[in-house]
């Protein structure tokens, strides 16, 4: 017999094997465009190199990320696959980019520091252009695209760059009803069209994020740019994964680090905003908001022993409590382990969960879980 896994006491628990589950279910719905995995912010949390790994060997082709320091550490760990990286600034390092065979986004202002990288490293730069179709972050606004077009045709005749892709973002695809997904999508046809009449030979055009891949067929064209799908986690407010197929990846977990008895109207964390009702357990959980737990949060869930509590109190720095009830043998939960969030099965709770107890979405509950708590992968 094999000894059992000894799991850390505080962990995120990441299943690699839903990350390639979700990676497929993406596929089939974004067939026969491709699925690029974006892996930005340590990959939403649950770390970038074992998730983007997971998601090339499930079927994705692509990583993107937000700066090109992502996108290098994962060319440090090894991989080999095609990486996008779009947000940049004055100070990013985009000859190290180049060098490293990381395709840049360039809105217009970065195409000089591109060629001049290109020319340092004496290598073209691959270059995907970026339109602002609505969002009003990052891509050339409309009046400005004839000109960068222009201005990246005229250095790729030079062989300094290759522009292989152009991009936009959806403002509100996670709001189906709404009208402007229309007004992005006819937008960024007309910015292809422009493109590929002045001579780019794109290899992918790419616009849609996780809620358009399942919402907008139409907005899949060549290439998928997903998030938080992979990990298994909704974009939209009115559907959980489960409705999608999706599995969530992530487990954050805890072991209780102390139960104990406590008399009625005692009270509980800083402030003392919780009274025991009548004499009852406390489990102490050692996660706070050193950890990511959002402090702001109302009673979010925790899981111990089959049965859901609520978080008394305020969230502390290094714990919560949980007010475990009169009949818990305080013995009989030392030890014990206690899930803030997880796949949900068998009614657990959920990253979605605790993002409506704080008022959030579930992106900023998972990519704010510390590096304080050990990623454990299985
Ligand atoms: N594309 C860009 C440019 C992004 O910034 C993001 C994330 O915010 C994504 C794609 C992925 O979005 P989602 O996590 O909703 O799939």
């Amino acid at each position: 017999t094999s000894e059992p896994v000894r799991l850390p006491e505080r962990a995120a628990i990441v299943d690699l094997a839903a990350i390639r589950h979700n990676v497929g279910v993406l596929a089939k719905v974004a067939a026969p465009a491709r699925v690029m995995a974006v892996v930005k912010a340590d990959g939403y949390g649950h770390g970038a190199v074992p998730v983007a790994r997971a998601a090339l060997a499930a079927g994705a082709s692509w990583l993107g990320v937000a700066h090109i320091s992502e996108g290098l550490a994962l060319r440090a760990a090894g991989i080999e696959a095609p990486i996008l990286a779009w947000l940049h600034t004055p100070d990013s390092n985009f000859s190290a980019a180049v060098a490293a065979g990381i395709d840049l986004g360039c809105s217009g202002w970065e195409l000089e520091r591109i060629v001049a990288a290109a020319r340092e490293q004496e290598r073209p730069a691959r270059v995907h252009l970026k339109i602002d179709t609505g969002l009003g972050r990052n891509g050339a606004t409309a009046d400005r695209w004839d000109s960068l077009v222009g201005e990246a045709v005229e250095y790729q005749d030079e062989g300094l760059l290759r522009v292989v892709g152009v991009f936009s973002h959806l403002a509100v695809a996670d709001e189906p009803q709404r009208p402007e997904t229309d007004e992005q999508l006819a937008a960024f046809r007309d910015a292809v069209a422009l493109a590929e009449d002045a001579g780019c030979d794109l290899e992918v055009r790419h616009i849609a994020n996780s809620p358009a891949v399942f919402s907008r067929p139409d907005a899949h064209f060549d290439l998928v740019r997903t998030g938080i799908s992979v990990y298994g986690l909704s974009p939209f407010a009115g559907q959980s994964a489960a409705d999608l197929g999706l599995r969530p990846a992530m487990t954050l977990r805890a072991t209780l680090s102390q139960a104990k008895r406590v008399p009625a109207e005692h009270g509980v964390s800083y402030g003392l905003l919780y009274k025991t009702p009548g004499e009852s357990t406390l489990g102490l959980v050692p996660l706070g908001y050193a950890d990511g737990v959002p402090r702001v949060s109302d009673r979010g869930p925790v899981r111990i022993a089959g049965e859901t509590y609520r978080v008394a109190g305020r969230v502390a720095m290094d714990q919560i409590v949980v007010d475990l009830g009169p009949d818990a043998d305080p013995d009989a939960f030392a030890g014990a382990e206690a899930v803030l969030f997880g796949s949900g099965e068998e009614g657990g709770p959920t990253a979605e969960d605790w993002a409506r107890a704080a008022q959030t979405i579930s992106y900023e509950i998972v990519t704010r879980i510390s590096p304080r708590v050990p990623r454990f992968y299985v």
